[in-house]
């Protein structure tokens, strides 16, 4: 096989990154281990329970069930899957500000459920008369993102969870991305802060851990078993996954990454991550460019298109927002010397657009 996987040099608008090299280590070891069949691999077995533990803790929840999952979209669908089996009505429906992740399109097309988008407020996050407005008997499932996959918002959670409440509908929590950033921050997002029942955070974005290891946390053992099927041909007597045979990597790998990191390590990564989204959302607004503020780790400027195609054809690794602007995600591998090299770029192109052309050009 000829080609290399692509370098992380120039990569600035992906959630995910580099694995932490003991992530990568646990992930080739346990590459053979299938933890959908427990009876057969009990050793990835007891790693995936250490891993639950783990994001418990990161999540303000004690006594955490859960599992790793292929990524955010298997476990965003799930959620959505406990809370339609909970329903008592056969037309649920599910209220979502407009922030959240297209997962959740995909699960409401699976699972046969309304889809009720919201917009958000002009600080980019839910509006709570919009979904107070929104909800009524048939709603199952209220969601709230805490890092927006475009902004790096957090919802109101707590407010959420008492307007879930007040329907008898359940709260999910999506902190795919923000998982692991959260902890270090006066956000009220977790269990321990609002009544959250069920979360999605993975190891495979700001945790460093391996693709693939998304993660779904339910605040009870009886969430979960709504997911549970018989297995007829395995020693072990249900599953709760949406995948079969899956990877052990992805759980060795954020076991892995999360003893090795948690808590210092993410703090120290979430410090120097959010210090440089400031100091490139600052470099773009002195360069004249409205900036979104980072309050996470994330950038959004608007760049014109013409900008933003040169700048993807000096092989820069960046996506759009739906409206149109400019994304950098401060992920574990962007450097400020990566972002001062893009800032460079960026002058050289926009000096050649100020510049009248010349015959050499
Ligand atoms: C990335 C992301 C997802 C989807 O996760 P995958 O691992 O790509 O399946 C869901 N929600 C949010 C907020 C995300 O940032």
């Amino acid at each position: 096989m000829q080609i290399e996987p692509q370098a992380f040099d120039r990569v600035l608008s992906s959630m995910c990154t580099e694995p932490h090299p003991v992530a990568r280590e646990a992930a080739k070891r346990f590459l053979a281990t299938n933890p959908g069949d427990p009876g057969t691999y009990p050793a990835v077995t007891a790693l995936e329970d250490e891993a639950i533990a783990m994001l418990g803790e990161l999540t303000g929840l004690e006594d955490p069930s859960g599992y790793i999952a292929s990524g955010g979209t298997e476990a965003n669908i799930q959620a959505v899957r406990i809370a339609r089996d909970r329903a008592e009505t056969r037309t649920p429906n599910v209220v979502m500000p407009e922030s959240g992740h297209f997962s959740f399109q995909k699960a409401a097309d699976v699972l046969g459920v309304d889809l009720r988008i919201v917009p958000t407020d002009e600080t980019y996050r839910a509006d709570l008369e919009a979904v107070r407005s929104c909800v009524d008997r048939e709603t199952a499932l209220i969601v709230g993102v805490a890092g927006t996959t475009e902004y790096g918002r957090v919802d109101p959670i707590p407010a959420l969870g008492e307007l879930a409440a007040s329907v008898d509908a359940m709260l999910h929590v999506d902190a795919a991305w923000g998982g692991f950033v959260l902890p270090f921050t006066d956000y009220e997002w977790h269990f321990g802060h609002a009544a959250v029942d069920t979360m999605t955070i993975d190891p495979h974005k700001m945790g460093q851990a391996a693709v693939p290891a998304g993660g779904l946390l339910a605040r009870s053992a009886d969430l979960l078993d709504e997911l549970a099927v018989d297995t007829p041909y395995l020693e072990s007597t249900s599953q709760a996954t949406l995948t079969g045979t899956r990877s052990g990597a992805g759980v060795a790998s954020a076991v892995a990454a999360m003893e090795t990191l948690w808590p210092d390590g993410y703090r120290d990564q979430y410090v120097r991550a959010q210090h440089n989204a400031e100091w490139l959302a600052d470099a773009l607004e002195k360069r004249g460019y409205d900036v979104v503020e980072p309050t996470l780790p994330l950038v959004a400027a608007d760049v014109p298109q013409s900008t933003f195609d040169a700048l993807r054809a000096k092989r820069w690794r960046i996506s759009r927002t739906a409206t149109g602007e400019l994304r950098v995600v401060c992920m574990p591998h962007v450097t400020r010397e990566m972002l001062a090299s893009f800032i460079a770029d960026l002058d050289r192109l926009e000096m050649r657009a100020s510049v009248p052309m010349t015959s050499d050009d």
